[in-house]
C-alpha cells in the first residue's frame, strides 16, 4: 500500500448526489451556493440584520438561468431548501408563494421583501472571469441602505459543485488522505498492477477513509435506489414537460410497447436497444420535469449512469455486488475529468456531460463484465473519444432538446465502447489521460456559442413549433 499522501479527493458521493432537476450547473449548484451565503451571512453576524438579498447571475447562468431553474433554484435556497432533501412536489407551491407574496423566509427563518425585478438579476452580457458560470449574493440591512452588509461570489462549476473567487476551479470537497492517491488513469492502473486488484477496489480503499466501508456500501445502494425509482416514476408519468416547448414524454409509450408481448419487436434481436433508449429518456424526462434524479456527474447527462445499470441489471449476470464495483468505477473515471477538465457544459460543452457520464458508463461496465484495468481504461477512453467536440446547444435553455435524447444516444455508445475495448486485449492507441487533455483543449478552443449559452447550434436555428 502507497504511504498515505494527502491531496485534494473527489469521492465517487461528490459525483452522484441526490438532487433535483434540471440542473445540476444552473439548478443544484446556485441552490447550494443560497446556502452557502446564508451560512456566511451567520457566521459574520449579520443573518439577524439582513433586510435584503439581491442575487446577480452571469453568463451562462443568465443566459439559460430561466430554462434551466436558476431562478427557483435561488428562491427555494435562499428559502433554506436544499437540493437532496426539498420534495420535487412541493416546489410549485413554495415558488408561486414568494412570486404572489414578494416575500421571502430566509432560511425559514427570517422573512424579508423579495421582488423578483428587482433582486434576481441577469446580466446576460457579463461574463465572469474565473468561470462563465457565475453568481453573486448581496446583503443589505434594508431596501433603501446603498452599504452592503456583506457579498460573495460564487461558481457553479458542473455537478453541483461550487466555489469561491478564491478557491480553484479543479478544487474538490474534500483534502483528505487515501491510500492510493491519483490524478492521472496512469497512476490509477500503476496502483491496481501493484496491489493485483481492480479498479473499484482501489475505489472502494480509497472511499473507505472517509466513512465506514458497510456506509459506503449502503449508500451505494441508496444511490442504485434512487435511480431505480427515478426510472419507475419516468416510466410513469404521461404528460408535456414544462417550459414550453411543448415536449410530450416518451417514455411512458415506449414502456408500454416494450411489454406487449405480442409487438413484432420482441422478435428484433436490437430490442435491448431499446430497453437502454428507455431508461435514460425516462430519467432525463424526470430531469427535465424537475423531478429527483442522481446527478451523475451532472443533470443534464443523468440518464446515461442509470441506463447502463438497467442494462446491466436487466441482461447481464448482476449482484449487488457489481452495482457497487460499477458505481465505484464510474466514480474513480469521473474523479479524473473533474480533476484534470472539466464536467461543466458551460466550460467545455455536452463532451463535459453527456461525454463525460459516457466514459464512466463504458469503463464502470467493462469492470463488471470482467475486463481488466487496462480494458476499463480503453473503455472509458473510447467513451470520451467519440464524443469530443461534442456542443452544448440546448433550445430554449431547456434541458430537452438535444439533452433527453442524447442520453439515450450516450447510454448505447457507452455499451458499444465497453464491447469493443472487451473484445481487445487492452492495447489501445490513445490513453485515456491523452483524451482527457484533447478534451479540455477542445472544449477551450470552442465558440461561447457552443457551451451552455443558447447561443449557437440548435439553439438558434430550430424553430420553435
Ligand atoms: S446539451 Fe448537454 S451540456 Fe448542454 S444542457 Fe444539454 S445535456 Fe447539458
Amino acid at each position: 500500500m502507497n504511504s498515505n499522501v494527502s491531496q485534494p479527493y473527489v469521492s465517487v458521493f461528490d459525483l452522484f448526489k441526490i438532487g433535483i432537476g434540471p440542473s445540476s450547473s444552473h439548478s443544484v449548484g446556485p441552490m447550494y451556493a443560497a446556502a452557502r451565503f446564508l451560512e456566511e451571512l451567520t457566521t459574520a453576524g449579520y443573518f439577524e440584520q439582513t433586510g435584503r438579498i439581491i442575487v446577480d447571475l452571469y453568463g451562462s447562468l443568465a443566459l439559460t438561468g430561466i430554462g434551466h431553474g436558476t431562478d427557483t433554484a435561488i428562491l427555494l435556497g435562499l428559502m433554506g431548501e436544499t437540493p437532496d432533501r426539498v420534495d420535487p412536489e412541493t416546489i410549485h407551491e413554495k415558488v408561486s408563494a414568494i412570486r404572489s407574496q414578494k416575500t421571502l423566509r430566509l432560511r425559514s427563518e427570517r422573512e424579508i421583501v423579495f421582488e423578483e425585478s428587482e433582486d434576481l438579476l441577469f446580466h446576460r452580457t457579463t461574463f465572469l472571469k474565473t468561470h462563465p458560470n457565475g453568481l453573486r449574493f448581496t446583503a443589505f440591512a434594508d431596501r433603501t441602505a446603498k452599504t452592503p452588509l456583506h457579498t460573495a461570489t460564487y461558481f457553479s462549476i458542473g455537478g453541483g459543485f461550487v466555489v469561491t473567487e478564491d478557491e480553484p476551479i479543479g478544487s474538490t470537497e474534500h483534502s483528505t488522505l487515501v491510500p492510493y492517491p491519483f490524478t492521472s488513469a496512469k497512476e490509477l492502473l500503476d496502483f491496481t498492477n501493484q496491489q493485483n486488484c481492480s479498479i473499484s477496489d482501489i475505489a472502494l480503499e480509497n472511499e473507505s477513509t472517509l466513512r465506514p466501508q458497510q456506509e459506503v456500501r449502503e449508500k451505494l445502494q441508496h444511490i442504485w435506489h434512487t435511480m431505480q425509482q427515478c426510472v419507475t416514476r419516468g416510466c410513469r408519468r404521461e404528460g408535456i414537460l414544462p417550459g414550453g416547448l411543448n415536449l410530450e414524454r416518451r417514455a411512458p409509450r415506449l414502456y408500454q410497447k416494450l411489454n406487449d408481448r405480442d409487438g413484432s419487436w420482441q422478435n428484433d434481436p436490437l430490442n435491448i436497444l431499446d430497453w437502454v433508449d428507455l431508461y435514460a429518456l425516462a430519467v432525463n424526462e424526470e430531469n427535465a420535469a424537475g423531478g429527483r434524479v442522481v446527478t451523475a456527474p451532472t443533470n443534464g447527462a443523468a440518464g446515461i449512469i442509470p441506463a447502463v445499470l438497467h442494462y446491466l441489471d436487466r441482461f447481464c449476470d448482476c449482484t449487488p455486488h457489481k452495482i457497487e464495483q460499477f458505481l465505484l468505477t464510474a466514480g474513480a473515471i469521473g474523479a479524473l475529468y473533474k480533476i484534470n477538465a472539466s464536467i461543466s457544459g458551460a466550460e467545455v460543452g455536452c463532451q463535459g456531460e453527456v461525454g463525460v457520464a459516457c466514459s464512466m458508463a463504458a469503463g464502470a461496465l467493462a469492470e463488471v463484465l470482467g475486463g481488466t484495468p487496462s480494458q476499463v481504461e480503453e473503455a472509458a477512453e473510447i467513451g470520451m473519444e467519440h464524443n469530443l467536440g461534442l456542443t452544448c446547444d440546448p433550445i430554449k435553455g431547456l434541458v430537452q432538446v438535444p439533452c433527453i435524447e442524447r442520453n439515450a444516444m450516450g447510454a448505447v455508445k457507452a455499451i458499444n465502447a465497453c464491447r469493443l475495448a472487451l473484445r481487445g486485449n487492452g492495447k489501445h492507441f490513445v490513453s485515456l489521460d491523452r483524451v482527457i487533455r484533447v478534451m479540455k483543449q477542445t472544449g477551450a478552443d470552442m465558440s461561447s456559442r457552443y457551451k451552455e449559452t443558447s447561443r449557437g447550434g440548435l439553439a438558434v436555428n430550430v424553430t420553435e413549433c
